[in-house]
């Protein structure tokens, strides 16, 4: 019963720290969200001590009983949120649930098409140094050159060629809707599978304020913890219980062992507060803060990948102002801004280089800032990058402090974790 911080104060004081990050500093990393109280509360809890190998009412552990109800409450709500008859919400992340799908639908050696992670698409849609790029023919369609979009005549001219067994749409950078129809029919058209890995948007979809690919995939993948607000994890959604079962089989035994039960009523919680009318508003207000952020941006002198964002991110090419994703990236922290560097769409600089950044609204959203608060966080941006860019040692000291205070200053009017 004693605090962490008698038990483990090296620990303690770690944890202590990433608070005061986080309290003191303006998250914009598309991929991460500010949980709830209730959610951190139920990962925390004792649901970590118990062993449920199985699914709930078929477990090879005795004593299930409540985390069987946990679970159970996980799935019902997914399957409501989403509109969808088949939920497994035991993926420990978003990688093993799209592990999960190629072990439950694919061979070895068989040919998956994906988006180019180059384009904007993820590691586990096929890229080279991946499982999925490594096991499987991977090929690979991305965006085109003129304006960015999806090139879905490359995506149907080489589903033609290719004939995949799977076909996967969903990326990790892509700002824009995708037409999930239109891929469901070439994808018909040449007997593939279609998957969904909508972990970016899926907050956004369970919203309405971004197309929901339920109605068009054979099967949906989701990490939990982006625009959905949960905790860190994986789930995978579809209508068709065939495959269902084949997924449920692939999770376990397939891949994992024990599923994580705190981590499992966490994603209840958040599916629970997802189901509420206020995650409608916040989506929609992550939406419309991402397009003020963007058009301030571009105000800035900046440019927007395709001209804008349908979603909660954005892609921002930074030559107009000469500089690299990595150097933006450490002046905008050192500005206690948190963003990372992202490669655009034939970026000729090297991967650990890039000439962007990539941002996304959801996690100063949920602190409450509305499109006056982004749109001077585009302005704090646009600063402290002609601070860089007009600086003649690669230095930016005085820009920093400046925009830092600032920062701060918004930063206390809309505290977290008090
Ligand atoms: N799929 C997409 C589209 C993602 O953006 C990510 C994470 O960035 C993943 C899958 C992997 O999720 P995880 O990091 O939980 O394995």
């Amino acid at each position: 019963t004693a605090p962490l911080t008698e038990v483990d104060p090296e620990l303690a004081a770690a944890i202590g720290h990433e608070l005061g990050r986080q309290q003191d500093g303006i998250e914009l990393i598309a991929s991460e969200n500010i949980v709830s109280a209730a959610v951190l509360e139920a990962q925390g809890s004792v649901l970590t001590n118990k062993y449920a190998e199985g699914y709930p009412g078929r477990r090879y552990y005795g004593g299930c009983a409540y985390v069987d109800v946990a679970e159970q409450l996980a799935i019902d709500r997914a399957k409501q949120l989403f509109g969808c008859a088949f939920a497994n919400v035991q993926p420990h992340s978003g990688a093993q649930a799209n592990q999960a799908v190629f072990l439950a639908l694919l061979k070895p050696g068989d040919t998956i098409l994906g988006m180019s992670l180059a384009a904007g698409g993820h590691l586990t849609h096929g890229a080279a140094p991946n499982l999925s790029g490594k096991w499987f023919k991977a090929v690979q369609y991305g965006v085109r050159r003129d304006d960015g979009l999806l090139d879905y005549e490359e995506l149907e001219a080489l589903a033609r060629a290719e004939k995949p067994r799977l076909i996967i749409a969903g990326g990790s950078a892509y700002p824009r809707a995708i037409d999930f129809a239109r891929i469901r029919r070439v994808a018909d058209e040449v007997g593939a599978f279609f998957m969904v890995d909508m972990a970016h948007f899926a907050g956004l979809s369970a919203a309405g304020v971004y197309p929901n690919p339920l109605p068009h995939a054979h099967v949906v993948t989701t990490t939990t913890h982006k625009t959905l607000r949960g905790p860190r994890g994986g789930m995978v959604l579809s209508n068709d219980l065939d495959i269902g079962k084949k997924i449920n089989s692939a999770v376990f035994p397939g891949l994992q062992g024990g599923p994580l039960m705190h981590v499992i009523a966490a994603k209840a919680v958040a599916f629970g507060e997802a189901l509420r009318p206020e995650f409608g508003a916040y989506q929609r207000a992550v939406a419309e803060n991402a397009r003020a952020l963007a058009a301030t941006l571009v105000e800035q002198g900046l440019a927007i990948v395709t001209g804008g964002t349908d979603s909660h991110l954005m892609l921002v090419d930074l030559r107009p102002k000469g500089l690299t994703g990595k150097a933006a990236e450490a002046t905008l922290e050192r500005a206690h801004m948190t963003a990372n560097k992202n490669a655009i769409p034939f970026d000729p600089q090297k991967p650990a280089v890039t000439s962007g950044i990539r941002l996304g609204t959801p996690a100063a959203t949920t602190r409450g800032f509305g499109v006056a608060e982004f749109q001077e966080v585009g302005r704090l941006i646009g600063e402290v990058l002609d601070g860089l860019a007009k600086s003649n040692d690669g230095t930016n000291a005085a820009a920093e402090a400046a925009v830092g205070a600032r920062v701060l200053a918004l930063c206390s009017r809309f505290p977290i974790y008090r």
